[in-house]
């Protein structure tokens, strides 16, 4: 997969957004949805990713929408640390296979870190327990 690509309308979170695949939902409006990563990295590890746009990854994503679409990220992860209370909060996303891209949907990172806690593989850990996703994704909801 290279960096400048056409959208593949298959890739997951284009599914998981047409309702074809099933999401442990954190938040929606008309511009993103935000969803717990099912292979989390760490506790509360939680995705963003635009709605409407066919980008995938940060390049292609229209420079217009691009705002928007941060104060999105910014929203969860404020809601992340209220629900969580991390000792910090990274926040990344990856461009291309070969920077570690895995889904080639634009998508944003948000995982809250604990002092001393070790951070999972990126993309090759084990599935959560959707039961366990979905009482961490009622606490962010609440602070959203
Ligand atoms: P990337 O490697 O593209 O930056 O990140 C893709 C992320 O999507 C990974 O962290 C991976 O764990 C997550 N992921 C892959 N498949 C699914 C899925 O079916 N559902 C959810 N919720 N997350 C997924």
């Amino acid at each position: 997969m290279t960096l400048h690509a056409p959208y593949d309308p298959d890739n997951i979170f284009a599914k998981i957004l047409r309702g074809e695949m099933p999401c442990v939902k954190v938040f929606e409006d008309d511009l993103a949805l935000a969803f717990m990563d099912v292979f989390p990295q760490v506790e509360g590890h939680t995705l963003v990713i635009p709605k409407q746009e066919t980008a995938r990854n940060l390049l292609d994503m229209p420079t217009d929408k691009l705002g928007a679409l941060i104060t999105r990220v910014q929203s969860v992860a404020q809601a992340v640390e209220k629900a969580l209370q991390p000792d910090g909060i990274v926040v990344t996303q990856f461009n291309g296979a070969a920077a570690g891209q895995t889904v080639f949907h634009l998508h944003f990172h948000i995982l809250p870190r604990r002092e001393g806690e070790r951070v999972g593989a990126h993309a090759s850990g084990g599935m959560a327990d959707l039961a366990e996703l979905e009482t961490i994704a009622a606490k962010i909801r609440a602070e959203m």
